[in-house]
């Protein structure tokens, strides 16, 4: 559980691309927060400062309060998923979700029973045996996720996980992704540029374009303005 405040975070690549405009947000305890807008208007830059893997040019980070720009993603308690996840090809599901828990030392017996109750609630409790190459799409990034989450990190993070996905699956996933989320507590980030997506599983909606923060609000507030 975390709470995250972006105070007039800006970000201007080597470049000279000004990718995020004086942007203030706050996400609330175990909130829903969706970042949603067209592509290329600096939402996985935002997810990206967030996580620690880039640095504001200026403004801050806080989680829990605390000034955030020099803790390393690991310290933050961060968990991210992508569109493009990579499973351990050679691993099996099992070993794949459980390999996070193997780093922290976690003894087999809570080991198991953790990646049993993560893989159960996202669908895939009787493909923990198969390997990565064995699995559907949707299965594989059902284990990504599981395997994000199942550290029970302060802050999940989501850059377009579903984009590569055909629409049934999407819509089965979001409900999947959202039911967990709010089952585990964890304060989530989910980006999109998919109107449809935010509304069905957002607490809030954070509207970006061309870097700045348009809005942000409610799935009926932003949409009934
Ligand atoms: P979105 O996630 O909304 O598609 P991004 O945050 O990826 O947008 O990108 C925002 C803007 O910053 C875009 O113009 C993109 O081309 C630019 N950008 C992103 N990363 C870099 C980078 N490493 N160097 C230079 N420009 C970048
Ligand atoms: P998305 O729109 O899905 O966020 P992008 O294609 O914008 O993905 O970016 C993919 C990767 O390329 C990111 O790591 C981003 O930081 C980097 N990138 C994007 N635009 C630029 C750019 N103009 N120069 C350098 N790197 C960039």
């Amino acid at each position: 559980m975390a709470t995250v405040a972006l105070k007039d975070v800006s970000k201007v690549f080597p470049n000279g691309t000004l990718a995020v405009d004086n942007v203030s947000l706050d996400v609330n305890d175990g909130e829903f927060m969706v970042l949603l807008g067209p592509s290329g208007c600096g939402k996985s830059t935002v997810l990206r400062m967030v996580a620690g893997l880039e640095d504001p040019t200026s403004g801050a980070v806080m989680i829990d309060g605390e000034y955030a720009n020099d803790l390393t993603p690991r310290d933050r308690g961060v968990a991210m998923v992508f569109q493009d996840f990579a499973l351990y090809p050679h691993m099996t599901v099992e070993d794949n979700i459980a390999f996070p828990l193997k780093l922290t030392g976690m003894e087999l017996t809570p080991r198991e029973e953790r990646v049993a109750s993560v893989a159960s609630a996202l669908g895939i409790g009787d493909v923990l045996g198969r390997r990565p190459s064995q699995l559907s799409g949707g299965q594989r990034q059902r284990v990504a996720m599981g395997r994000a989450i199942v550290r029970r990190p302060r802050l999940f993070l989501m850059d377009e996980p579903l984009s590569n996905l055909d629409s049934g699956l999407r819509a089965e996933l979001r409900a999947e992704i959202s039911g967990l989320t709010r089952e585990l507590g964890v304060t989530t980030i989910y980006v999109t540029h998919d109107q449809a997506e935010a509304l069905t599983m957002a607490d809030r909606v954070a509207i970006m374009r061309r870097g700045v923060l348009q809005d942000v609000g409610t799935p009926t507030q932003v949409y009934g303005r």
